[in-house]
């Protein structure tokens, strides 16, 4: 049976690399255990370097993979620079390794594909510890840069799909075809108990903000209590390509958390804009027409 070894990078009294209130042994661990979860579906076998926050030795790491006698080695990581402007997706194998090469180019093909990365840093090589001491294949990804906003947010928000894109790259390299989950057989959902805005969609300041402008700008007489509910929700206008101004710096700041790239943070809805709305509206199953409407605003202020 295939073996496969996932290594979360860094854990215990090693953070790893920090920024914007993250920490990468943190992102590992969590994109590691479901790259197991999605592995696993596809009948290969999976063994880890860390399931919990626990310190292990770099060298302790490898010498597990090379005892477990695993096919392929991938460990996952999160970049870190001194500037934050530093940002993207890149992947490292052994210098020697043409298998380690190949893997490298599964990864990172099915991230790009995958749409989840600002810049495509492209594949490496590097002497490190863990790509030199392991036997087989191995791989290392740094998903992106935790102390760049755009990709922090995606780091945080869309670990899911990181795992299924570092899984996808892995059974593509293995020549296994990749099967969506099967939903579980829907039961009856119990009554749902009746709930506030809040419980659904973000409140506070972004909010209050929104409400501001579409009173100044379309005299819509809304209370600014911050709440994000009929009444504002009713006041919603259409907002595409060409527009400028600070409801557009809302759209783009509500895009940002939600882990998606609009570009620079400006006020102007262009190219880039559209472009990223159309992302977040294909992502949330909206209709995909780059305009944001009643739909896409909801999306955008849900929890
Ligand atoms: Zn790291």
């Amino acid at each position: 049976m295939t073996k496969i070894f996932i290594d979360a990078g860094h854990g215990g009294k090693d953070p790893g690399a920090l920024g914007n209130n993250l920490r990468e042994k943190d992102i590992t661990l969590s994109v590691a255990l479901k790259v197991e979860k999605i592995l696993r579906r596809h009948k290969v076998s999976v063994v880890q370097s860390r399931t919990k926050d626990v310190f292990v030795d770099l060298s302790e790491r490898a010498k597990k993979a090379n005892a477990a006698n695993a096919n392929i080695f991938v460990s996952i990581h999160t970049n870190a620079f001194t500037s934050s402007k530093a940002q993207g997706v890149e992947v490292f194998s052994f210098p020697s390794s043409s298998n380690g090469a190949k893997l490298s180019r599964a990864l990172l093909s099915s991230v790009l594909s995958a749409k989840l990365y600002t810049k495509n840093r492209g594949t490496k090589t590097a002497n490190f510890a863990v790509l030199r001491q392991t036997k087989m294949p191995a791989a290392l990804i740094e998903m992106g840069f935790i102390t760049n906003s755009q990709d922090a947010a995606m780091l945080k928000n869309r670990q899911e799909e990181f795992a299924t894109a570092i899984a996808k790259g892995i059974l593509n390299y293995l020549g296994i075809k990749y099967v969506e989950e099967k939903k579980p057989t829907q039961k009856p959902a119990p009554k749902p108990k009746a709930k506030n805005v809040w419980d659904y969609y973000i409140s506070g300041n972004s909010v209050k903000q929104l409400q501001r402008e579409l009173n100044k700008q379309f005299k819509k007489g809304l209370s600014v209590d911050g709440l994000f509910g009929n009444d504002t929700m009713g006041a919603l206008i259409a907002v595409r390509k060409g527009a400028k101004g600070n409801i557009t710096k809302i759209i783009q700041e509500r895009l940002a958390a939600k882990g998606f790239s609009p570009g620079a943070i400006d006020g102007i809805f262009g190219p880039s804009t559209e472009k990223s709305v159309k992302q977040f509206q294909r992502y949330n199953k909206l209709a995909v027409d780059g305009i944001v409407g009643k739909n896409t605003w909801k999306a955008l202020f849900r929890k």
